[in-house]
């Protein structure tokens, strides 16, 4: 009996063990596709959560960020038509910053790609004589977002010149400009940042709306305040060249507006 009952017992055991196995190796199948799927799942996850945050991080270094801004002031000429305002700090809320390059003379490859791969609104106070022969360099970086804008014919010390030279250098420009790139110049920074009576009301007849001058620069790798500031604040116009020292002079700026919460902005956007 005991082995009959064994052997029903052992009977019975041999009967459900293929049903047995299909079930179990089906569960470790399922379990293991089940495990399989999470693992996959959890690293593309953590791939994909990595991937918005590496490139964030470049956002933020490279500035490839659409600018949500928009101004909440805009500087108007005092007198339209008659007199360009002064302008070096437009009075925001917003943290925004300006930069305004000057001259033309040297036409870096490597700031050629940073321009195109940042596309930051940066304002380009072109002197014409810098920049003839070489007017495609500046309409590649004109589509690449940068904004054209006028620095005199030949680049003269403007106080001491008659109001008729003074207006041949800068409506000069300003035509030119206009047929090289397609768009009339609406700012103008007068060489040196030197300027008198005579340059308010010229500015402004050959149709522009400020006279742009600058509350820091970048020189060397280094920035430059006025007395007593030692750091850039939002709204401040900064100056810069295009010349050797850029990639070196555009990382330092772009360190210090990084560190002060500060987004390059469209100057055009507020002085119109
Ligand atoms: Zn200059």
């Amino acid at each position: 009996m005991r082995v009959e009952v064994r052997g029903v017992q052992s009977q019975s055991w041999r009967g459900l063990s293929p049903l047995l196995y299909v079930i179990v190796f089906s569960l470790l199948g399922l379990a293991f596709s089940v495990s399989t799927y999470l693992s996959s799942q959890h690293i593309l996850l953590s791939e994909q959560s990595l991937v918005p945050k590496i490139q964030a991080e470049a956002v933020n270094s490279t500035w490839h960020e659409p600018l949500p801004l928009l101004p909440d002031i805009v500087i108007t000429s005092i007198k339209p038509g008659i007199s360009a305002p002064v302008v070096s700090h437009i009075p925001t809320n917003q943290p925004v910053v300006f930069l305004g390059i000057d001259d033309g003379w040297d036409h870096l490859p490597e700031a050629k790609e940073w321009f195109a791969a940042t596309q930051l609104p940066i304002s380009f106070f072109l002197t014409h004589d810098a920049v003839k022969g070489n007017q495609q360099y500046f309409r590649d970086l004109q589509s690449g977002g940068l904004n054209i804008q006028n620095h005199t014919v030949n680049h003269p010390h403007l106080p001491d010149l008659t109001r008729d030279q003074q207006k041949a250098e800068i409506c000069g420009a300003s035509n030119q400009f206009a047929a090289d790139y397609g768009k009339q110049p609406t700012l103008f920074r007068p060489p040196y940042g030197q300027y008198n009576e005579d340059t308010y009301s010229v500015v402004a007849e050959c149709g522009m709306k400020a006279i742009v001058t600058w509350m820091a620069y970048v020189e060397d790798g280094k920035m430059h305040y006025h007395k007593g500031v030692d750091k850039l604040n939002p709204g401040d116009i900064v100056l810069m060249h295009l010349k050797g020292s850029f990639m070196q002079d555009i990382q330092v700026f772009m360190d210090e507006a990084n560190k002060q919460g500060l987004t390059v902005a469209n100057l055009e956007d507020w002085l119109k």
